[in-house]
């Protein structure tokens, strides 16, 4: 059952996405505001919040969507690429399912803001 929020409506097909990547745990899309020339979410088919709220059991689902944040980011041509979890409003997080941000094609700077 996925979340009640944007992208629980994506997974649901409610509303449309322009999806990189899909397999039977996550599915990846590009972010409708681009912060550099590839930027795309790669989020859980479950519902998870976000990190702070990740349990134990979740620890393989986890490590797969890193997995496939740096295949996205190879399959996008990046060499070099930025992973991003925003967890909790204060952190940034706007959208409350759980979701990785692949960000490249661009020089990162360091710190972010
Ligand atoms: P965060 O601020 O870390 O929670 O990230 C949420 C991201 O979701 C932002 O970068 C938004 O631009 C992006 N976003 C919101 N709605 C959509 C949507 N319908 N399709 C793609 N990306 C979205």
């Amino acid at each position: 059952m996925a979340s009640d929020t944007i992208f629980g409506k994506i997974l649901r097909g409610e509303i449309p996405s322009d999806q990189v990547y899909a397999d039977e745990r996550c599915i990846a899309f590009r972010d409708v505001a681009p912060q550099a020339p590839v930027h795309v979410l790669v989020i859980p088919r479950e519902p998870v919040v976000n990190l702070a709220e990740a349990e134990e059991s979740q620890a393989e689902l986890l490590g797969h969507l890193l997995l496939v944040a740096a295949k996205v980011a190879k399959q996008e041509g990046l060499n070099a690429f930025r992973t991003v979890i925003n967890s909790g409003a204060e952190a940034g997080q706007t959208v409350f399912h759980l979701h990785v941000h692949v960000i490249g094609g661009r020089p990162l700077a360091w710190p972010p803001g």
